[in-house]
C-alpha cells in the first residue's frame, strides 16, 4: 500500500484535533478545550464505539457475513455502523425516534441503510417506541445482529480502548476536568475508565439535559418523572446498562435554549462546525467552571457536526417557534419568584413522624414538600400521599415518613426561567428550588398562579 495512505475509510477513525475555546469561555478562569469527535469520519464519536461492537460481534459470531446490522439509534451511532457496513458488506436497518432531524435520516438513507421512524412521546416499553420496534425487527429479521448500543458493553469499552488512551495521550496526562453529554453513557464511562485508572484526581462530570433522568438521580439518588426536550442525542427516560453513574464526580444540567444558543455560538465564534449536544457540553462545562471558579484544563467531548441541524438550531424560524430565539424570558427566573414568597422553605426528614408533618403542613398552609436527609434533597411529600396513606390504614401516625416520600418532582435552580418551570408543573406536583445541594425553595402550581396574577396587576 502506498505510504500515507490508510487501507479503508476506518482506518481514519480517531486522532481527532484538541482545540482551545478563545471566546466562549473567556470568563471563566478555567481554561476549556473541546475534543473535536465531529471529525471522525462518520461524523461522530460513535466511530469508535461502532467499530469495538462490530469487530466483537465478527469475532464471537454473532455477526455473519452478508447480515444485517440493526439498531435504535439517534442517528449517529446508525452513520457509523452504516459506514463500517459500507466497507464489510453488511445491510442495516435503524429505527429512529421521530424528534430526530431530517439531515440524520437522509444522511443514514445515503449510505443505503433502511430507517423506520417510532414516536418519541411514547413509554420505551410502549409496543410502538423505537426500543420495542428495535427488538421486533430483531427477531423477525434473518441473520442479522442487533447491536443494541443501550446494553452493550462493546460500547463503553471502544471509548476505553480508543478516546481514553488518545486523551491521555495527547494532553500528556494534563487534563484535570473531562467533561462529555450522556446518552447511553457509553462515551463518558468508557473514557472516564481509562482516565480515572491513569489518575483518579481527574473529576468527570456528565452534562444532562432538563427533562431526563441523569441529573436528579445522580444529585438525589431518585427516578424523577421524565419529560420531553429537543437536544438530541443526550439525556434518557431510562437506564441503559452502558452508563457508570458511580464514576461520575459530578453533572451539570443544561436546558434546550442554552444548548441551542451555545452551538450557534461555538460556530460562529470559534468556527466550530458542530452539533446541538457540543453545545450542550459546552454550556455545560462553562456552568462547572463558574461554580469551581479553578484554574484547571478541563477538556470537553463535542460530539457531531453542524450539517445535520441545519433545518433545526441553524434555523431562525425553528428558533423563533420554539421560543429559543426571544430576548429575555417574559415571565423571569425562579429567583423572581421566590422573591414575592413569604416564607422560606419547609422540609421534612425521613425519620419525622407522620403526625408532626401532618402538624407541619397545616402550621404552613403547605400541601407538600421536599424531604432532606443529612443536608440533600432525598425525595418529596405530599398531602395525598398522607391521606392515601392514612386511609389505608397500614401504619400509625407515628410511623416514620420514609416509606412515603416519592418521586413526584422536579429540580430547578434560581437561574431556571419560568416558563420552563411552568412546563415541569404540567408532569410533576412541585418543582424543587436548589442551589448546589441546598433546598432553598419549593415552586408548586399556585405559586406560579399567585406570581403571574402579582404580574398582570
Ligand atoms: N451527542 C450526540 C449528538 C449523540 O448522538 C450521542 C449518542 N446518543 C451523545 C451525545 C451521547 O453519547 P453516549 O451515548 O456515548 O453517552
Amino acid at each position: 500500500m502506498m505510504h500515507g495512505a490508510v487501507s479503508n475509510i476506518l482506518g481514519a477513525v480517531g486522532n481527532t484535533p484538541l482545540v482551545k475555546l478563545n471566546h466562549v469561555a473567556k470568563d471563566v478562569v478555567a481554561d476549556i478545550y473541546v475534543k473535536c469527535e465531529h471529525m471522525n469520519p462518520g461524523g461522530s464519536m460513535k466511530d469508535r464505539m461502532a467499530i469495538n461492537m462490530i469487530d466483537q460481534a465478527e469475532s464471537r459470531g454473532e455477526l455473519k457475513p452478508g447480515g444485517t446490522i440493526i439498531e435504535a439509534t439517534s442517528g449517529n451511532t446508525g452513520a457509523s455502523l452504516a459506514m463500517i457496513a459500507a466497507v464489510r458488506g453488511y445491510s442495516c436497518i435503524f429505527i429512529m425516534p421521530d424528534k430526530m432531524s431530517i439531515e440524520k435520516i437522509a444522511g443514514l438513507r445515503a449510505f443505503g441503510a433502511k430507517v423506520v421512524v417510532c414516536p418519541t412521546a411514547v413509554e420505551p416499553d410502549d409496543p410502538r417506541s423505537y426500543y420495542s420496534v428495535a427488538e421486533k425487527l430483531a427477531t423477525d429479521t434473518p441473520n442479522s445482529f442487533y447491536t443494541r448500543q443501550y446494553h452493550n458493553m462493546d460500547n463503553p469499552e471502544g471509548h476505553y480502548q480508543s478516546t481514553g488512551p488518545e486523551l491521555w495521550e495527547e494532553t500528556n496526562g494534563e487534563m484535570d476536568v473531562f467533561i462529555a453529554g450522556l446518552g447511553t453513557g457509553g462515551t463518558i464511562s468508557g473514557t472516564g475508565k481509562f482516565l480515572k485508572e491513569k489518575n483518579a484526581d481527574i473529576q468527570l462530570v456528565g452534562v444532562d439535559p432538563v427533562g431526563s433522568l441523569y441529573y436528579d438521580f445522580v444529585k438525589t439518588g431518585r427516578v424523577t418523572k421524565p419529560f420531553t426536550y429537543k437536544v438530541e442525542g443526550i439525556g434518557e427516560d431510562f437506564f441503559p446498562s452502558t452508563v457508570d453513574l458511580d464514576i461520575l464526580d459530578d453533572i451539570v444540567r443544561v436546558d434546550d435554549k442554552e444548548c441551542f444558543l451555545m452551538t450557534r455560538e461555538l460556530v460562529q465564534k470559534e468556527g466550530l462546525y458542530v452539533g446541538g449536544s457540543s453545545g450542550a457540553a459546552v454550556a455545560g462545562a462553562i456552568k462547572y467552571a463558574q461554580q469551581t471558579k479553578k484554574k484547571e484544563n478541563i477538556v470537553v467531548l463535542i460530539c457531531d457536526s453542524a450539517s445535520k441541524y441545519i433545518s433545526k438550531i441553524f434555523n431562525d424560524d425553528w428558533m423563533r417557534d420554539n421560543g429559543y430565539l426571544e430576548e429575555e424570558s417574559g415571565l423571569g427566573v425562579v429567583a423572581d419568584l421566590l422573591k414575592t414568597k413569604s416564607s422560606g422553605v419547609i422540609t421534612a426528614k425521613p425519620t419525622d413522624r407522620v403526625r408532626d408533618v401532618i402538624g407541619k403542613m397545616k402550621d404552613h398552609g403547605i400541601s407538600q414538600l421536599p424531604v432532606v436527609k443529612d443536608g440533600k434533597l432525598v425525595g418529596a411529600l405530599a398531602e395525598v400521599d398522607l391521606l392515601r396513606f392514612l386511609v389505608g390504614g397500614e401504619y400509625s401516625l407515628n410511623s416514620t415518613v420514609e416509606p412515603l416520600v416519592e418521586s413526584q418532582y422536579a429540580t430547578c435552580t434560581p437561574q431556571t426561567k419560568l416558563e420552563l418551570v411552568q412546563t415541569m408543573l404540567g408532569d410533576v406536583k412541585m418543582s424543587i428550588v436548589l442551589e448546589g445541594d441546598d433546598v432553598i425553595g419549593v415552586i408548586t402550581k399556585i405559586d406560579l398562579i399567585d406570581f403571574l396574577v402579582k404580574l398582570a396587576s
